[in-house]
């Protein structure tokens, strides 16, 4: 059974890397046609990381054309070849490859029904972002009540899940953001101690967090920012304590001599989340993790901004703008 599919869509194709004018709306690419172990899914809603702005600049290299976009929400049309679980109509949410479409063909192995009462807009908002989170404090390092934890870029689509999923463990979160209005919404979410680290005052946030934590430094920094804060990180983490390392927002961590580490015995986690959601039962485990929460109401989702697809230039300039609080989202 087939929902009518039209062959051509609206997409976003990236044919060379560069800046966000690399992003190629076009309104007659071809449909995709769902192989063995796929889906055809037409998307209601995707969700724009700060990952596709990697493989847009090649900094993440990639085959191109490419249509970027690691996620999507919406509603199966067709059911590829020996393809089971999964029937016309559903309602699901995927993570893979060309979000950035009406439609895309997607693996069944890393789809998932979309539970009663949580939207398709919520999912979206929280999807990818949560993953990392709920795998990254369990995994990469196990967050423990009483922890003080530095989280970096805390009012962002990955920080403000975090902040939240933090406290909910009982941890003390010192979070760090850009400007007045972020630092306030991660206020919000119970954060015990919030740094503008673009302000005169925050600049010093090594300082700032040696002071909150009695001159210790904190048991884990969660460091996305990458090349502007790696240093000053590794300065306010506690003897014995761990940094993970998990994006480039500012450029990369460059090569760190191994002997920075010893004076301090510092454990150091450069993970990605899809290494923690390989296997199917990682996968769900995961994904129930986050419905569980979206469905009790203990996680909140902020939404930055639904835009139209065309607009996707400016969400990447939104993004790489620091002009982001929450998830932005695209309508394809
Ligand atoms: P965000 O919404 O968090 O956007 C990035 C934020 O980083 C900005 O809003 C900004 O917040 C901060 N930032 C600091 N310096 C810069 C800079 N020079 N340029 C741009 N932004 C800067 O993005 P996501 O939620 O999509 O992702 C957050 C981070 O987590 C990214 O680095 C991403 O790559 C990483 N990530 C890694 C995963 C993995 O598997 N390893 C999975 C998911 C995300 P502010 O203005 O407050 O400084």
């Amino acid at each position: 059974r087939a929902m009518s599919v039209p062959t051509t869509m609206k997409a976003v194709v990236v044919e060379q890397t560069g800046g966000p004018e690399v992003l190629q709306y076009k309104t007659s690419h071809p449909v995709p046609t769902p192989q063995e172990g796929q889906l055809l899914v037409r998307n209601n809603i995707s969700g724009v990381n700060f990952i596709d702005t990697y493989f847009r600049t090649g900094l993440y290299a990639s085959p191109k054309p490419k249509i970027l976009g690691r996620e999507g929400a919406g509603t199966i049309v067709s059911v590829g070849p020996n393809t089971s679980g999964f029937k016309v109509g559903d309602r699901v949410a995927w993570m893979a490859n060309g979000g950035y479409a009406e439609y895309t063909a997607v693996p069944a192995a890393k789809t998932v029904k979309i539970p009663e009462g949580i939207s398709d807009e919520d999912v979206m908002a929280s999807f990818l972002s949560g993953l990392t989170v709920l795998s990254f404090v369990k995994e990469t390092y196990a967050v423990q009540k009483g922890d003080w934890v530095l989280l970096h870029a805390a009012a962002g689509g990955a920080g403000f899940l975090m902040t939240q999923i933090l406290k909910s463990i009982g941890a003390n979160v010192i979070g760090t953001a850009g400007g007045a209005e972020k630092c306030a919404l991660v206020k919000s979410l119970g954060a015990d101690v919030v740094i503008d680290y673009r302000s005169e005052e925050g600049k010093d946030w090594v300082k700032l967090v040696k002071e909150a934590t009695g001159g210790r430094g904190v048991d884990v920094v969660y460091d996305s920012v990458g090349k502007d804060t790696w240093e000053g990180s590794l300065e306010a983490v506690k003897r014995k304590g761990t940094i993970v390392w998990f994006g480039n927002a500012s450029g990369p961590v460059p090569p760190i001599p191994l002997p920075k580490l010893s004076p301090k015995c510092v454990k150091i986690a450069r993970p990605t989340l899809f290494g923690y959601i390989e296997t199917r039962e990682e996968f769900e485990y995961y994904t129930n993790e986050l419905f569980t929460r979206l469905q009790s109401g203990e996680l909140k989702v902020k939404i930055h901004k639904v835009y139209p697809m065309e607009e996707i230039a400016q969400v990447h300039i939104d993004l790489e703008g620091r002009k982001t609080m929450g998830k932005p989202l695209i309508k394809p």
